[in-house]
């Protein structure tokens, strides 16, 4: 299954070319040529990537970045103007993963895409941080090991999967499809509602256990974690 690399670019010279290059690296392509639109065609999901210029008609770039972020931690490169810092650092605050500036060339462009995926798939089992707490709720990664105010909370090896995305991604608002393809893998054929059946052991082991809430529904779209006890 090839990768699906979304280009947000009103210049149709160089989105063309990007579609021409990366279809050639075998990624599949879509273009989007304002920020409006390449907002909507992220909403729809399945994107594996994104490519994105800051100056674009309807809807910067800047904001298009923001509003992804919202609902999605797809991979964000931005395309940049030469040399202008203050792109750059507004780029990245706005939660783009990387940046190339223009001109670029397209090998160095390839290499930061192949960097920015690699990043994608391994982050969920190295994001980093070795131990994630929330209040009194601590996840260490290399003991596999949950513990609430020191004492052990023994998981089922999904149960720890689905607590260790849920707690990377702290404050972001999960669909069932998105923690699915996380906790699941890509493969899984079943019911997504069994995302549910999942959160509710979590649930019944530490918030309802403990008297916390860390693990909110949202009505229609799906769970968010979130450290405000
Ligand atoms: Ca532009």
């Amino acid at each position: 299954m090839s990768e699906r690399i979304l280009i947000v670019e009103d210049e149709s010279k160089i989105a063309r070319f990007l579609e021409l290059e990366l279809k050639h690296e075998g990624y599949e392509v879509e273009i989007a040529f304002d920020g409006r639109s390449g907002l909507q065609r992220a909403e729809k999901g399945d994107i594996d990537l994104i490519i994105l210029d800051l100056m674009l008609p309807v809807m910067s770039g800047i904001e298009v970045c923001r509003r992804v972020r919202k609902f999605s931690e797809v991979p964000i490169i931005m395309l940049t103007a030469k040399d202008d810092i203050s792109d750059k650092v507004t780029g990245l605050d706005s939660g783009a993963d990387d940046y190339v500036t223009k001109p670029f060339a397209i090998e160095e462009l390839l290499a930061r895409i192949r960097v920015a995926l690699k990043r994608k798939y391994s982050a969920f089992r190295d994001s980093g941080k070795d131990t994630l707490t929330a209040g009194k709720l601590v996840l260490s990664k290399l003991q596999h090991r949950v513990t609430y105010d020191g004492e052990e909370v023994l998981l089922s090896k999904k149960e720890y999967d689905l607590l260790l995305y849920l707690m990377e991604n702290k404050g972001i608002v999960l669909d069932r499809e998105k923690l699915i393809e996380n906790v699941w893998g890509y493969d899984f054929i079943g019911d997504t509602n069994v995302t549910d059946v999942y959160i509710r052991y979590l649930r019944s082991k530490i918030d309802q256990k403990y008297g916390v809430n860390f693990i909110r529904t949202i009505r229609g779209v799906g769970y968010i974690f979130e450290d405000k006890q």
